[in-house]
C-alpha cells in the first residue's frame, strides 16, 4: 500500500540578507520554517527567527520543532539558534530534536552553540561535505563545500515529489551546479545585484547562470541585499523567468508559504 504523501511546504521567516538588511531589518532575517516528510524544521536561524515563528499567521509553535539545519556560522544564518534550542526543549525539559551544522558552529574558537544547550538535543550531527543525513523520514544531503570564507553548505532534500534544494552563501565557482542539478524546486540566495569585488554571494547574472544550467521547476529567490530590494525582488525574478526559460521564479516574501507539490 502506498503511504499516504506528506504535505510538504516551506514557510519564509525572513528574505533579507546582508549586513545592512539585517541591521536596519529592511526584511526579516529569520531563516525557513520547513515541513517536510512529516518533519517539522527550521533552516539558518537567524536574527528575529523565535518572534517571526510566533507571529506567523498561523503561529508556528517552536515546541513542534524537530529538526534545526544551520548552513554557516554568519550571524544572520545563525544568531538565534541557542534561543531555538532552548524554546523547542522547554529549556530542556523536553530532551528533543537534532542540529545538524557545521563543527565549527558546535565547537572551538567560532562556536556559536552554547554548551549548557547541547544534553537538550536528542543529537548533535558535525555536517561534512556531500554527505547523505537522514531524520525520521526525511533524507537529505550536503553540497560541495561552498565559497564563502568559513563552513559552507547547501542541501538537497529528497522528497516523494522530487528534489528541494538550496543554493546558499557562496561565490560562484565551476561544478557549482552539478550538485543541485535534476532539482525539481531550487530556493537561492540572492543577495548582490552586481558583484563588484570578493563578496563571495551570487549576483543576478550568476543567478541567471546557474538557473540556465539547472533548470529546476520552480525556483525562489531570497536573502536579498539593499540594492536588490531597491531594484524590486520582484523584477529580479520576472527578468530571471525571462532570461532563463524556467517555468516559474518566485521572490520570497516574508511570512510566504511555499508548497511543494
Ligand atoms: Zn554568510
Amino acid at each position: 500500500m502506498k503511504k499516504k504523501m506528506a504535505n510538504n511546504f516551506l514557510v519564509f521567516l525572513g528574505t533579507g540578507g546582508s549586513r545592512h538588511v539585517m541591521a536596519e531589518q529592511l526584511r526579516s532575517t529569520g531563516g525557513t520554517y520547513f515541513e517536510l516528510e512529516g518533519e517539522r524544521g527550521i533552516f539558518d536561524p537567524g536574527p528575529g527567527a523565535l518572534g517571526q515563528l510566533i507571529k506567523n499567521k498561523p503561529p508556528l509553535n517552536p515546541e513542534n520543532l524537530s529538526t534545526i539545519i544551520l548552513s554557516h556560522g554568519h550571524i544572520d544564518h545563525c544568531n538565534d539558534v541557542n534561543l531555538i534550542i532552548d524554546s523547542m526543549t522547554r529549556g530542556g525539559l523536553k530532551k528533543k530534536g537534532t542540529l545538524f551544522a557545521p563543527g565549527e558552529i558546535i565547537e572551538g574558537k567560532n562556536q556559536v552553540l552554547f554548551n549548557y544547550l547541547k544534553p537538550f538535543l536528542f543529537s548533535i550531527e558535525k555536517l561534512k561535505p556531500c554527505k547523505q543525513y537522514s531524520v525520521g523520514e526525511l533524507n537529505f544531503s550536503t553540497s560541495v563545500l561552498h565559497q564563502h570564507g568559513m563552513e559552507t553548505y547547501g542541501f538537497s532534500f529528497f522528497l516523494e515529489d522530487g528534489k528541494l534544494s538550496f543554493i546558499t552563501d557562496t561565490s560562484l565557482f565551476p561544478g557549482l551546479d552539478e550538485y543541485y542539478s535534476n532539482s525539481r524546486w531550487l530556493v537561492l540566495n540572492l543577495v548582490l545585484e552586481k558583484n563588484c569585488g570578493n563578496a563571495q554571494h551570487l549576483d543576478i547574472k550568476e543567478a541567471e547562470e546557474l538557473l540556465k544550467k539547472i533548470q529546476p521547476e520552480v525556483a525562489v529567490i531570497t536573502h536579498f541585499g539593499r540594492k536588490i530590494l531597491r531594484k524590486g525582488p520582484e523584477k529580479v525574478a520576472d527578468y530571471l523567468e525571462k532570461e532563463t526559460g524556467i517555468k516559474k521564479v518566485i521572490a520570497a516574501q516574508d511570512g510566504g508559504r511555499f508548497d511543494l507539490k
